[in-house]
């Protein structure tokens, strides 16, 4: 068997999805298989090569799949949409990987579903490379996230806009179980349903609440926990979603759904790259609010299963929410010390960090190469204002950053360990490589106007070593010209 399926999804009440065949494509070609993600899954990278194109373009079925199409729910934008479900996406089943974890292997833009709407069930080429290349710099940089096992063209076109080439991205996720799955059933009143899928969800993701005194609040407490860490992790790295729709947020506290996200080049927190995010609800600074808004939405549908009584379920909502605010500044805070070299926690941290964060959005510095040339500037014997110039240059004003570092280096002074601690603490916080905007849009112009995959294989590279200095690609480390400002991202 190609692939060792056990599909505990498609166990559950018919009521939870449809099932649905992938539709066949014309002339798939296999362009990318992530044969380090094959092994991990315990799949063999040499059989998935070579029948790749037949069964990752979903032309054929493999073997023991059950394929289906997940129904959920979602706010979106803040709107209640009873019934979203994968309209695009087909889950082909569940492996069991190496590690013991468990797995969703799931294609995306495989055609129609019962939940397509006016939607053509396919996905264009750029946006599944996007997710391909963010997914796996997500990865490499230690933040939960589904990942990208194969790309492939269809050999047909897509109309957006404009034409475009099509192709199909296999996903692997620990789960597909999102807020606006759990939404879905509470809107219908389907107490039974709500209850299968949360004990489902507590077997996959949380198997310890199963034995917690209320093992529903547990779960909540779970999802609560993994949200604020995973948030965190996104404020750390310049990342913006883009769509924090609540069928975008995935119970297992994977970043899920790449379409109009991307990184901050210049520090402005109220950036918001999508198109379709005209008030920037979910801009850069306002994600943790937002993330707190989508877990209330989350609590609200479980509340039926929180406690019989109505006023004790609310208290029960209202007691794990309450703790989301002390996870996730615990996480943001430990991450922001770390990227000042911080292991241990003070009095005035959270100011210093805040004070250069300030100073960075007033001159316009570049988030990530700030951070990255920060260990310039430590204080060590000999080194002066002439080896911090890198980062100082980032500032408008260059005294600024100076007097910002007084302070830093007065809590280094502070600190237990010395200066090659300090750096090495910093080198694994602060990456050197994100997907830049600019080259992320380069990579897919070239593969969708010359069929040219070499800038995807470069950039895939580059980004599997975020922390490493790989002197050879420093220019995938530079900002665009202007810091990026006015760059918009699309749906796809
Ligand atoms: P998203 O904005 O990616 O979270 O998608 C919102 C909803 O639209 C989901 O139910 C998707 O499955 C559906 N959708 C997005 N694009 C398409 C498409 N091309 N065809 C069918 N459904 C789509
Ligand atoms: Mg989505
Ligand atoms: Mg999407």
């Amino acid at each position: 068997m190609l692939f060792p399926f056990d599909n505990s999804y498609a166990r559950l009440p018919d009521r939870f999805f449809a099932r649905v065949a992938p539709t066949a494509v014309e002339a798939p070609r296999l362009v990318r298989l992530n044969r380090p993600l094959a092994l991990e899954l315990g799949l063999d990278p040499d059989r998935l090569e070579s029948e790749g194109a037949e069964i990752l373009s979903g032309r054929r079925v493999p073997e023991g799949a059950e394929p289906l199409a997940a129904a959920y729910a979602g706010h979106q934008f803040g709107q209640f949409v009873p019934q979203l479900g994968d309209g695009r996406a087909i889950l082909l089943g569940e492996v069991v990987g190496r590690d013991g974890g468990r797995r969703d292997i799931q294609l995306k833009g495989s055609g129609p579903t019962p939940f397509s709407r006016r939607g053509d069930g396919r996905a264009a080429l750029g946006p599944v490379l996007r997710e391909y290349c963010v997914s796996e710099a997500m990865h490499a940089l230690g933040i939960p996230t589904t990942r990208a096992l194969a790309v492939v063209t269809t050999g047909e076109r897509v109309i957006r806009e404009t034409v475009l080439p099509g192709a199909v991205l296999t996903r692997v996720a620990s789960s597909h179980i999102r807020v606006g799955s759990f939404q879905f059933f509470a809107a219908r009143g389907d107490v039974e349903g709500l209850r299968a899928l949360a004990d489902h969800a507590i077997a996959r993701h949380d198997p310890q609440a199963a034995e917690a005194e209320n093992p529903y609040r547990a779960l909540l407490a779970g999802v609560i926990r993994r949200q604020a860490e995973l948030v965190a992790r996104w404020l750390t790295v310049g990342f913006i979603h883009g769509v924090m729709n609540t069928d975008n947020m995935s119970i297992s506290g994977e970043t899920i759904d790449y379409g109009p996200c991307a990184f901050l080049d210049t520090y402005d927190p109220a950036t918001a790259f999508s198109s379709i995010d005209r008030h920037g609800r979910y801009a850069y600074g306002n994600q943790p609010r937002m993330a707190l808004w989508n877990l209330t939405r989350l609590a609200e549908a479980l509340l039926p299963l929180l406690a019989e009584e109505e006023d004790k379920a609310v208290s029960e909502a209202e007691a794990a929410l309450g703790g989301f605010a002390g996870l996730f500044e615990a996480a943001y805070h430990g991450g922001l010390n770390r990227k000042l070299g911080l292991t241990t926690a003070r009095e005035g941290d959270a100011a210093l960090a805040g004070d250069l964060l300030k100073t960075m959005a007033e001159n316009e510095a570049d988030f990530t190469l700030t951070f990255r040339r920060l260990g310039d500037a430590l204080p060590e014997a000999g080194a002066g204002p002439r080896a911090a110039e890198g980062v100082r240059s980032l500032f408008i004003d260059p005294t600024a950053f100076d007097r910002w570092a007084e302070g830093w280096h007065r809590r280094l002074a502070d600190e237990p360990g010395e200066v090659a601690s300090f750096r090495r603490t910093m080198r694994a916080a602060n990456p050197a490589f994100i997907p830049r905007n600019h080259r992320v849009e380069e990579m897919i112009e070239a593969a969708v106007e010359r069929q040219d995959f070499g800038p995807f294989e470069t950039l895939l590279a580059v980004l599997a070593h975020p922390y490493d200095d790989q002197p050879d690609f420093a220019r995938y480390a530079e900002p665009p010209e202007g810091g990026g400002r006015g760059y918009r991202t699309f749906c796809g």
